[in-house]
């Protein structure tokens, strides 16, 4: 198939499971983010062409040689950061990015908010949760996150309005996905970010409200 049907076919599976579950917790509709990191600037056209604008990529630097062309012909292009952030590309990524999912650590944290002051230009934030307390992996554990939150208002004076996470591969992802809905439940943040190709579906299902789909619209990555 091709990377249209695919996406018409992951947009229609994503109406049926909404249609079968009745998001009942007060946001707007689920939202997909088309994941096109390593695929290219003509890849990602048959996507755009299509009127979808919703996008994410993991690194800054390949972003940085992608988007700023493609949004010269498609302005309404929302960008979402979804892979970690390094202290010396915060400045790159504020300028690059609608959405960064990955604000995981205090550090981080405090280059935003003077790189947003420094630009003048707000971009919209999400926490990355390590739900699973995985040691390899990046996001603030759940049992900090309620602290974390608060260093982010207090000292920083930034406003998070979303949590983000990837769950252990290989097992079943429905306790993870229902701990965020508890955290963001417990935290008051509106916005949940989960599920990917293999489990979107279950992610709607418990309280996504953007799910990050590469591999089932794009194909395999070599
Ligand atoms: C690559 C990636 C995705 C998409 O994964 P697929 O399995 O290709 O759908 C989602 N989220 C993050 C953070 C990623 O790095």
């Amino acid at each position: 198939m091709s990377i249209v049907e695919n996406l018409g076919a992951v947009l229609g599976r994503i109406r049926v499971v909404l249609k079968e579950s009745v998001k009942c917790d007060g946001a707007g509709e689920p939202q997909l983010i088309v994941v096109s990191k390593v695929r290219t600037a003509e890849e990602i056209r048959e996507v755009l062409a299509t009127g979808h604008v919703l996008f994410g990529e993991n690194r800054v630097q390949e972003a940085a040689s992608k988007w700023p062309g493609l949004r010269e012909d498609y302005p309404d292009i929302e960008l979402h950061l979804i892979g970690p952030l390094q202290s010396n590309k915060v400045a790159e990524a504020v300028g690059l990015f609608d959405v960064i999912e990955t604000v995981d650590r205090p550090k981080i944290a405090g280059l935003i908010a003077r790189e947003m002051k420094a630009q003048g230009k707000v971009v919209k934030l999400f926490v990355q949760v390590n739900i699973g307390n995985e040691p390899q992996k990046a996001g603030i554990a759940p049992d900090e996150l309620a602290e974390f939150l608060t260093q982010c208002r207090e000292e920083y004076g930034l406003s998070i309005s979303g949590l983000m996470c990837i769950p252990p591969v290989g097992v079943d992802p429905v306790p993870y996905f229902e701990k965020m809905k508890a955290l963001a439940k417990a935290n008051e943040i509106e916005e949940l970010s989960m599920g990917m190709s293999s489990d979107y579906e279950v992610a709607l299902k418990y309280g996504a409200d953007y799910v990050r789909v590469g591999t089932a619209i794009f194909g395999e990555r070599a």
